[in-house]
């Protein structure tokens, strides 16, 4: 049985880890952990998460409510409460902004490609909950509708949140989450983004259910020509449509035709 010491002690080590990570800038970030069906631990609202001490931080009930901590507590607390009301065995939850993994929040990018299989088996697909303000009930209803089936999201325009059975576990599954969206960002710059293919996916699944590990998984590349087709089609015409093409290809055979006529 853990002590809620012990429990106080973890978040201010984790709390370290996200900021010597370069996941959060200053004092952005929280984290939280249910230490009973209806109590909370929070981090404070104001503080560098690098440098927390146990007696900052507060314990709330379900209702947001202030138990004990004379801190204030994280603004983005309603987001953290309703993850635990969503889902019961969820027992910590993390925000942060790590760099990689919120440039593609900026951009609307999903990681929803199957491009590693510990991304397949392990952190599952990671949806983008629709932009709502910072602690404000839009984010959390945003947050909602992925709880049940996926171990953190993106929030649009902003950051990431991963929730698990353990503080360990969210903070884990958020060192994937940037780990595989810096890979991605990589990738994508050697035109090379290159998906499994749906049959070693459903590999990779059957491993992931062995393990008793749940939620949505990236589906995979349809087929072995399809992977060829994209690794082979050069990024300038992935980046433009077939009219703009079109218009490229007429305006240089204009002015070849043009330079053509001037020598005649
Ligand atoms: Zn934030």
């Amino acid at each position: 049985m853990i002590t809620e010491n012990e429990y106080k002690t973890q978040i201010c080590a984790i709390g370290k880890r996200i900021y010597d990570k370069g996941f959060v800038a200053a004092n952005d970030g929280n984290l939280s952990i249910r230490i009973s069906e209806n109590e909370f631990l929070v981090t404070p609202t104001g503080v560098s998460k690098g440098f927390m001490t146990p007696e900052m931080l507060l314990k709330v009930d379900g209702q947001g409510n202030v138990l004990e901590g004379s801190w204030k507590p994280t603004s983005e607390m309603r987001m953290h409460l309703l993850v635990y009301k969503e889902e019961p065995e969820i027992q910590a939850v993390v925000h942060v902004h790590p760099p990689y993994a919120t440039a593609f929040a900026i951009a609307g990018l999903p990681l929803n490609q199957a491009i590693m299989p510990e991304s397949v088996v392990y952190l599952g697909t990671i949806p983008i909950a629709e932009y709502g303000t910072p602690s404000t009930k839009e984010i959390s209803a945003a947050v909602q509708k992925y709880v049940q089936n996926h171990q953190g999201v993106l929030l649009e325009n902003h950051g990431a949140l991963t929730w698990g059975n353990s503080l360990e576990h969210a903070y884990y599954l958020m060192e994937s989450l940037e780990f595989t969206a810096k890979i991605n960002w990589i990738a994508k710059q050697m035109n090379g983004d290159r998906e499994l293919s749906q049959t070693k996916v459903e590999e990779l699944i059957s491993i992931k259910t062995k393990l008793g590990i749940n939620g949505v998984s990236p589906i995979g590349a349809e087929t072995m020509e399809g992977i060829m087709a994209k690794k082979l089609t050069p990024a300038i015409e992935r980046s433009l449509s077939a009219k703009d093409i079109d218009l490229i290809v007429e305006k240089v055979t204009k002015n070849i035709l043009e330079a053509l006529n001037k020598k005649i």
